[in-house]
């Protein structure tokens, strides 16, 4: 055990790198370009089942962790399409099939949705994740762990040091 190092729990700043392999074999995402990802245990960043594998960990523990669709970013649902008119885009630049825009319903909530198809005079959209429907295998080295400081505890995110942007 490594009794004395600050261990992952909730309200703790976490630095780790992680490597994201798909079931095909394919590199999802990976942070071993020298950019850790750092965040806030406890604060939502990541997926639920993510987070609660690492709880307890300390700097230098390393997890292979293997999610389903379900704890992951969902099962794919061939019903989550809609058409809409194009004359709702501001302009047709950078409507290309798989980017991601912010959707705002009428209530106001936002939801972000992937270009599936663009027509002459409508769009396609996708609200599925890209990663909707995949097993997600995660390497993951925890790098750092320490308390959060009261700035990032109120901001509800962990910072980087001097000039974080918000
Ligand atoms: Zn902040």
């Amino acid at each position: 055990m490594n009794e004395g190092k600050p261990a992952i729990r909730a309200n703790m700043v976490v630095t780790l790198d992680y490597t994201l392999t798909l079931d095909n074999g394919e590199v999802a995402d990976s942070t071993q370009d020298g950019r850790p990802l750092r965040f806030l245990a406890g604060s939502g960043e990541l997926l639920p089942a993510f987070e609660e594998a690492l709880l307890g960990l300390t700097a230098g523990d390393k997890l292979n962790l293997t999610l389903s669709p379900e704890d992951g970013y969902g099962e794919y649902d061939e019903e989550a399409f809609e058409e809409v008119d194009i004359e709702n885009f501001p302009s047709r630049e950078g409507l290309e099939p798989g980017t991601a825009i912010e959707v705002h319903d009428a209530d106001g909530e936002t939801y972000v949705a992937y270009i599936s198809e663009v027509h002459d005079d409508t769009v396609i959209l996708d609200y599925n994740h890209p990663l909707a429907g995949e097993t997600l295998h995660f390497q993951v080295t925890v790098l750092e762990v320490r308390p959060a400081t009261a700035e990032e505890l109120e901001h509800g995110h962990s910072h980087d040091g001097d000039g974080h942007a918000h």
